[in-house]
């Protein structure tokens, strides 16, 4: 029987690959081996029909070494502690790929919010932060939206923290609303950076919008805003598939159609959507989509999901990691033999931490910026991020995850170098 997958140890083994690779110094290995805080909390939360349900929340920061932690938080029913620990990780090695002065961290609640009312959501949010505001705030930890949480609860993190503090403090967290000092752009920002490094590889490898076929696997915040900018570029999205089940479309999806669609669906599903063939079981859909005949695959929606079991039928020539951690390393070598062209999630997710810099940035000065700055900088960084990390691949002849690692990883250990180890 196969172990069951545990994403804290295939973050670490990602560790291990690279630091023999850069001759990383073992002290310094087995500092970043490790998450400098883990904060388990027990939440009590008062429900609907009266009774109280005791959930477990997580807050992990993996590395300071770089700036204050940064990282999202997930509600999901699989979270664990193991889970926010890998994703902390890779927080840290994603803020150093794309230069951006923050080290990782990342929060997660077990618990379905499918299941729950906005109330109940509402409480076990207020509760959440209270319990974790002992290691968060603008200079020491900001959070941000991940699986299932959104602006909204951005927002009663923001409002619960500064009750606390006695005073507004938007610069808590990133991911607000516009009008509480939120960016503009923040909430498609994943996709927009996604979108943007594939350009980029698309361009080097000669390949033409309206000759590369897109299929996406999660249609939330990065699935969704790929899409639509996938869409906008001109190349046709073929197939889609979310919790609900997957939608094929060889002459390429409606996609505005299908955003407008899953806009007004409840939970934003696009289930009941006609402008494809529709597969209803998501595990025969993902299927489906993973071995299609397409130019790219984007996995935007989970973890562990290109394994050894299905590697060996992507036929897609490239594939963008919208999602983090959702190729396993046994994985990543049969791709890699394959010659498919794999954008790793810490640069291909990378958008979202740098849009919530810029929104940390103007929370901090109270000075916020238009759309076209945003844009203008996030592109930059994307654009600089991709050719860094193509330019070491090339030099050394290695994969780009291979090549983002040590980049990222030389940069933290250069921080830890120059820190020193207290006292
Ligand atoms: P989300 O909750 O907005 O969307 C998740 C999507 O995945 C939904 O459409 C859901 O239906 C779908 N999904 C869930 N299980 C699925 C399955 N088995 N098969 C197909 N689809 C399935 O979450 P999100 O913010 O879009 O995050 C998606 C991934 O991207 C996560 O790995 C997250 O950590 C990563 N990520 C998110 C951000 C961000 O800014 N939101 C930034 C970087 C990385």
């Amino acid at each position: 029987m196969r172990a069951p997958f545990n994403p804290w140890e295939m973050a670490c083994q990602q560790l291990d690959l690279v630091a023999g690779k850069i001759d990383l110094d073992p002290g310094i290995h087995a500092k970043l081996r490790s998450c400098k805080r883990a904060l388990i909390v027990s939440l009590p939360v008062q429900m609907d029909d009266g009774s109280i349900q005791v959930f477990e929340g997580y807050r992990v920061q993996h590395n300071l070494d770089r700036g204050p932690a940064k990282g999202g938080i997930r509600y999901h029913p699989d979270v664990t502690l193991d889970e926010v620990k890998a994703m902390a990780m890779w927080m840290t090695w994603k803020c150093a790929v794309v230069n951006i002065p923050y080290g990782g961290a990342k929060g997660g609640v077990i618990c379905d919010p499918s299941d729950m009312s906005l109330k109940e959501v509402e409480n076990l949010t207020r509760r959440l932060t209270s319990e974790i505001s002992i290691i968060i705030g603008p200079e020491k930890d900001i959070p941000a939206p991940d699986v299932n949480t959104n602006p909204q609860v951005m927002s009663w993190i923001m409002d619960t923290y500064s009750m606390g503090v006695g005073y507004s403090a938007p610069g808590v967290v990133t991911g607000k609303p516009v009008e509480m000092g939120g960016s503009l752009g923040r909430h498609t920002a994943t996709g927009r950076g996604a979108m943007l490094v594939l350009h980029e590889a698309m361009k080097r490898f000669k390949m033409e919008p309206a000759e590369t076929r897109i299929a996406i696997q999660g249609f939330g915040k990065v699935g969704s805003s790929l899409a639509q900018y996938l869409d906008e570029l001109g190349c046709p999205i073929v197939a889609v598939t979310d919790i609900s089940g997957g939608l094929f479309n060889q002459k390429g999806i409606d996609i505005p159609a299908l955003l407008e669609h899953t806009r007004a669906a409840p939970g934003g599903l696009i289930a009941g959507f006609a402008g494809g063939d529709f597969v209803e079981d998501v595990e025969t859909a993902n299927r489906q989509l993973l071995g299609l005949e397409v130019e790219v695959l984007a996995p935007c929606a989970l973890e562990n999901q290109i394994t050894t079991e299905n590697a060996h039928q992507v036929k897609a020539r490239m594939v963008v990691e919208g999602a983090n951690g959702p190729t396993t390393p046994e994985a990543d070598e049969i791709l890699q033999s394959n010659g498919v062209f794999v954008l790793p999630d810490i640069l291909a997710n990378a958008g979202g931490v740098t849009v919530s810099y810029f929104e940390w940035v103007q929370d901090l000065q109270s000075l916020f910026w238009d759309e076209d700055s945003i844009d203008r900088e996030l592109t930059r960084i994307m654009t600089r991020g991709f050719h860094d990390v193509m330019e070491i691949a090339e030099r050394e002849q290695c994969s780009m995850r291979l090549a983002a690692y040590m980049l990222a990883v030389n940069r933290v250990a250069n921080a830890v170098r120059w820190r020193g180890v207290f006292p």
